[in-house]
């Protein structure tokens, strides 16, 4: 193993830790429940969960995905999130190194995981993200890149285009398209990575969005309608945005 194996690996354990805690972000904050307490129980027995059955991934595979008391089958989004949140940091730091940037980009993964999850869910967004996450995210990049100036622009692109379309298709078609919490959500990404990347993240969302839209109603036989919550499309534009926006902006400006 050399050097940069062996800090990569480092960041192993605590994309984990951090992934158990971001399943209790996702379980909690919609429900409108406290992080830190009551402690975690089963909820389907209420059983209080033991430290050891609470080891991310491990507890999963040993307990068979069922809890210890009742047997109630455990929902694989818990090891799912761990194992992502975690493949996250080792990227993170892969494409990084050990940059101050790591910190900021680190905790918008985590924010745009937790969202992508609840969205998927709920149809939701919370405020208690996105909105802390723009004042989070103007203080970074005041310091670090994209910069206040890209940010501040970053931030009334993201949450101006978003609102104009929805007003449009509001106007247009008589009924919302697309929620407030879309918007904050924009701003959000418009204040971590500036508005070149938010214009990034449209496009790539809107790519993903549109594919798996035409394979919903292809498997579907049409007929149906079925919202596909957008914030999950923009977490994993963001993501991606994140990790490899500067390489795409170089390569479509390199095409003329
Ligand atoms: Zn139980």
């Amino acid at each position: 193993m050399n050097l940069e194996a062996a800090q990569l690996a480092i960041l192993v354990l605590p994309g984990l830790a951090v992934g158990s805690f971001l399943n209790v972000c996702i379980h909690r904050l919609p429900r409108g429940q406290s992080l830190n307490s009551p402690p975690s129980r089963c909820p389907s027995c209420d059983d209080r969960l033991r430290w050891f059955d609470n080891i991310p991934v491990l507890s999963y595979v040993l307990l068979g995905g069922r809890c210890r008391t009742c047997r109630a089958g455990i929902s694989i989004r818990y090891p799912l999130v761990e194992l992502i949140t975690m493949a996250l940091f080792v990227i993170h730091g892969e494409v990084f190194g050990w940059s101050a940037l790591l910190i900021p980009r680190l905790v918008f993964a985590c924010a745009m995981v937790v969202l992508f999850a609840i969205d998927l869910e709920h149809q939701l967004l919370p405020n208690v993200i996105t909105l802390p996450g723009i004042i989070v995210g103007l203080i970074a990049s005041a310091v670090l890149p994209p910069g206040l100036v890209e940010a501040v622009i970053g931030v009334l692109i993201g949450g101006g285009v978003l609102w104009l379309i929805g007003e449009a298709y509001f106007r247009y078609s008589g009924h919302e398209g697309m929620g407030g919490g879309d918007v904050k959500m924009l701003a959000m990404i418009g204040a971590f990575l500036g508005w070149k990347l938010v214009l990034v993240t449209l496009v790539l969302s809107s790519i993903a969005g549109s594919l798996i839209g035409l394979a919903v109603i292809a498997f579907r036989k049409g007929g149906m309608k079925y919202a596909l919550p957008y914030g999950t499309f923009l977490a994993l534009g963001a993501l991606v945005a994140s990790l490899a926006g500067d390489a795409i902006v170089n390569w479509y400006v390199g095409l003329y």
